[in-house]
């Protein structure tokens, strides 16, 4: 679903993508992990087209299979065309973005009405159904400045999902949050890994990267340094710049 060959990436003379190669399957969820300032955010916003890379290659498909049978049955996604979900892309912020104008239900709804023409009835019921899923229900009429900030969170992440994206990347998503909102926007993250849909989640929460990734890839310096399966990525990393990292973080 993702692939990035050779790529680079210079802000003035500060080369901040020194030559990334990654390539991420459909359906696998990814933890990307590593030091501040070592292009975490920067690959994430390429992948998505916020930036564009100075050199090299980077694609991103959509899924050559239609929804399981459980999206379609927790999220409505049953009817959709499939050409609607190639190549969409779903982001999740550290800082939620939620229009503040807006309830979570019209929030989570916009994506669909305006940017895909879609009915707004059926939009609306769709939007009910994901904050529903994400377990809001009794928050569909809320506004923004009175949702908790794990709420907003998971308002966000339906939003994302009410897109129907093929891949969707996080970037810190609980990393603004106070500590006791963690748990309840990884538990809606888990709960998505492994149903298919492509996962990028750049997070230092090692819960996440150990309940649902099925690998870890560690930058520094805008490369990719190291990847490999959770647990042996936590607990036998192989390079010492990943070393130096697990010890300051674990
Ligand atoms: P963090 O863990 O702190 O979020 P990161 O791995 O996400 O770090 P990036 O945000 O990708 O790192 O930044 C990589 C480098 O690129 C940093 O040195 C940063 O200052 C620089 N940088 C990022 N975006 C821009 C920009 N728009 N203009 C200039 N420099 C930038
Ligand atoms: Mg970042």
């Amino acid at each position: 679903a993702v692939r990035a060959r050779d790529v680079h990436k210079s802000y003035g003379s500060h080369h901040v993508i020194r030559g990334i190669d990654l390539d991420i399957a459909a359906g696998e969820v990814v933890t990307i992990l590593g030091p501040s300032g070592g292009g975490k955010s920067t690959f994430l916003r390429m992948l998505n087209s916020l930036e564009s890379p100075d050199s090299g290659v980077i694609e991103v498909s959509g899924q050559p299979f239609a929804h399981p049978s459980w999206l379609a049955r927790t999220f409505g996604w049953g009817s959709r065309p499939l050409a609607h979900q190639r190549s969409r892309i779903g982001m999740v912020f550290q800082q939620f973005n939620l229009f503040p104008h807006l309830t979570a239900l019209e929030n989570v709804a916009a994506g669909p009405v305006y940017a895909l023409q879609e009915e707004r009835k059926a939009a609306t019921e769709r939007a009910a159904e994901l904050l529903t899923a994400v377990g809001l229900s009794d928050k569909v009429g809320a506004y923004p400045d009175r949702l908790s900030g794990g709420q907003q969170q998971r308002v966000a992440i339906a939003r994302a999902l009410a897109m129907d994206p093929s891949v969707l990347l996080f970037d810190e998503p609980t990393s603004a949050l106070d500590p006791e909102m963690v748990s309840e926007v990884l538990d809606v993250m888990v709960g998505l890994s492994g149903r298919g849909i492509t996962m990028v989640v750049v997070t230092h929460e090692m819960g996440f990267a150990r309940a649902a990734a099925h690998r870890v890839v560690f930058m520094a310096d805008g490369r990719v340094v190291e990847q490999g399966r959770p647990d042996e990525f936590f607990t036998n990393p192989t390079e010492e710049r990943s070393r130096r990292f697990l010890e300051k973080i674990l």
